[in-house]
C-alpha cells in the first residue's frame, strides 16, 4: 500500500525533521564544543554552566582503609563502606544498605533531615563485620554524593542553592550541606566527616577511573543526563588564581542543557512547552530517558487525530502524559515476530488501543525515528567533548597510541540495545576510522557509589 494518507505524511515530515545526517551530527559536536569553552569563560554568558567540582585527584589504585559514600538524590539514600587494600589488594570489601526517607521529613527542619541521615549512617557503621576497619586513631571519611543544585567553592563544601524533586525542608537553602551533614554527626556523637562532596557524574567517573586509568570521560544516561571529563586547569579562566598541584579538575558540564543545532520538532517543543521546566534542559529532552517515550505518544496521538491511526475514534488513554514509558519503545523494539504481536499488546495495555500490523509498523518506525535521534545526538555530545579536549591538548585524545575511554552508566545505556548502537555509530562516524582506534565507549555499572568513597580516599586529610 503506498497511498499517501495523513498518518505517512507525519511519518514523512518526522523523519525529514529528525534526520541526524553526518553534516548535523558535526555541527552538534562543534557547538557542544564551543559552548564548553564559553562556559569556562567569565560571566554568564551563552555557554554551557561548566561547573567545577573541586576534584583535582583521582583515585590512582594505591588508596588504602575503610571510606565511605553517601548518596542523597531522592527518596532514598544509599551508604556504602569500602575496604580498599592499595595497588595489589584493590578492593577488599564492600557493603551498600539503602533507607527510604520518611515522607514527612522531606517537608522537615535541615536539622531533622540531617540527623536522621547522620543516624542511618551511624547504624551502618556500626554493624559488626570483620572485614571492614578503621586505622587507628582515625576518623570515618565520606564521600557524600549530593544531587540537588550547589554551588561548590571547594572539595569539602557546598552551599545549596534549592531543594528539588519534591523536597522542601526548611533552613538549608544557602548553607553548606556538608557542614549540615558534619553538625549532625557531632550532635550525634558519631566520629565521621565529609572528605569529599560530589555530584553522581563525578562519582561515576572516579569510580571508573580507578579501574582503567584512561577514562577521561564520564556520561549518565538514565532518566536524565549530564556528562564530566578532565579538563587542565589552565583552560579554565574562570578559576583564575586557582592553586592547584596536579593542574587538573574534573569539570561537570550540565550537557542536558545544551540546545544549539538540535534537529527539533513540534513535538518537541509542545512537550518542553507542557514540562515543569520550559526552555530548560532541551538537550536532556531529546536524549535523555524520562522524554523519549512521551516524544513517541505525542506523534502517536497527533496521527490518530489527524491521520485515523488506530480507527476512526482516539483512543483516550493516549492523550494521557507520560503514558508511555521509554522501556515500552525498547520493548517493542525487541519485537521480532512476523505479526508484531509484543507491539500489539503493549499498546493495548498501555495505551488502550487495538491496531493492525500496518500500524504496528508505523508505531515502530515513530520509535525507531526518535531513538535514532536520541542516541546519535549523543554520540555527538560526547564527540564534542573529545574534540575540546584534543585542541586544547594537541594528541591527548586522537593522538597516535592513545587511548581514551568514556564511561557511560545508566538504565537507558545499559538496557536500550538500539539506542546504545546508535550512539556508538555517531561515535565512530564523526571520528573516522582512524581516530576512533583510539577512543573506547565503556559501560560502567553502579560506579558512582564506590567512585564517591575513593573520592573520600583521595582527598582524605591524612593523606
Ligand atoms: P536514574 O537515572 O533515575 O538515577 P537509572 O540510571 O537506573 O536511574 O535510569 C533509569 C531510566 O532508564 C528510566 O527512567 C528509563 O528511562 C531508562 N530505562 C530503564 N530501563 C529501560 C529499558 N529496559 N529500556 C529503555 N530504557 C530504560
Amino acid at each position: 500500500d503506498v497511498s499517501v494518507t495523513p498518518t505517512t505524511t507525519i511519518l514523512t515530515k518526522l523523519k525529514y525533521e529528525c534526520a541526524t545526517p553526518l553534516p548535523l551530527l558535526q555541527q552538534v559536536a562543534n557547538n557542544m564544543s564551543a559552548d564548553m569553552r564559553a562556559g569556562l569563560g567569565f560571566g554568564p554568558g551563552p555557554g554551557l554552566p561548566m561547573i567545577p567540582s573541586y576534584v583535582e585527584n583521582l583515585p590512582t589504585g594505591n588508596e588504602k582503609g575503610l571510606f565511605y559514600a553517601l548518596d542523597l538524590g531522592g527518596t532514598n539514600f544509599r551508604v556504602l563502606r569500602v575496604q580498599l587494600g592499595g595497588k595489589d589488594d584493590r578492593v577488599i570489601a564492600t557493603e551498600f544498605d539503602q533507607v527510604s526517607i520518611p515522607q514527612q521529613l522531606m517537608f522537615a527542619t535541615s536539622h531533622e533531615l540531617f540527623d536522621f541521615i547522620a543516624s542511618g549512617l551511624a547504624k551502618f557503621a556500626s554493624k559488626e563485620d570483620d572485614r571492614f576497619h578503621i586505622s587507628p586513631g582515625r576518623k570515618g571519611e565520606i564521600g557524600f554524593t549530593f544531587s540537588f543544585p550547589v554551588k561548590q567553592t571547594s572539595i569539602d563544601s557546598g552551599i545549596l542553592i534549592k531543594w528539588t524533586k519534591g523536597f522542601a525542608v526548611s533552613r538549608t537553602a544557602g548553607r553548606d550541606v556538608v557542614a549540615c551533614l558534619n553538625e549532625a554527626m557531632e550532635r550525634q556523637g558519631i566520629d565521621m566527616r565529609v572528605s569529599a562532596l560530589v555530584n553522581d557524574t563525578v562519582a561515576t567517573l572516579a569510580g571508573a577511573e580507578y579501574w582503567d586509568n584512561d577514562v577521561v570521560v564520564a556520561v549518565i544516561l538514565g532518566t536524565g543526563s549530564n556528562a564530566c571529563y578532565v579538563e587542565q586547569i589552565s583552560a579554565i579562566p574562570k578559576l583564575q588564581g586557582h592553586v592547584s598541584s596536579s593542574g587538573k579538575m574534573i569539570i561537570s558540564t550540565e550537557w542536558g542543557a545544551f540546545s544549539n543545532g538540535l534537529p527539533l520538532t513540534k513535538f518537541d517543543r509542545e512537550m518542553d512547552a507542557a514540562s515543569i521546566n520550559p526552555g530548560e534542559q532541551i538537550f536532556e529532552k531529546t536524549i535523555s530517558g524520562m522524554y523519549l517515550g512521551e516524544i513517541v505518544r505525542r506523534v502517536l496521538l497527533e496521527m490518530a487525530e489527524e491521520g485515523g491511526l488506530f480507527g476512526k475514534s482516539v483512543p483516550q488513554t493516549l492523550s494521557t502524559p507520560f503514558i508511555l514509558g521509554t522501556p515500552d519503545l525498547c520493548a517493542m523494539q525487541q519485537d521480532c515476530s512476523g505479526d508484531l504481536h509484543a507491539v500489539g499488546s503493549l499498546l493495548y495495555d498501555k495505551a488502550g488501543v487495538e491496531s493492525n500490523l500496518s500500524e504496528r509498523e508505523t508505531v515502530l518506525e515513530v520509535c525507531e525515528t526518535i531513538v535514532k535521534r536520541g542516541g546519535s545526538l549523543a554520540g555527538a555530545g560526547i564527540v564534542g567533548i573529545l574534540q575540546k579536549m584534543e585542541e586544547d591538548q594537541r594528541g591527548l585524545i586522537f593522538g597516535n597510541g592513545n587511548r581514551s575511554v568514556v564511561a557511560i552508566d545508566g538504565g537507558l545505556y545499559e538496557n536500550y540495545p538500539q539506542y546504545r548502537a546508535y550512539l556508538q555509530d555517531s561515535v565512530k562516524e564523526l571520528l573516522g576510522t582512524e581516530k576512533s582506534n583510539n577512543v573506547v565507549i565503556e559501560h560502567t555499572k553502579d560506579g558512582s557509589g564506590i567512585g564517591a568513597a575513593l573520592l573520600a580516599a583521595s582527598n582524605s586529610i591524612y593523606n
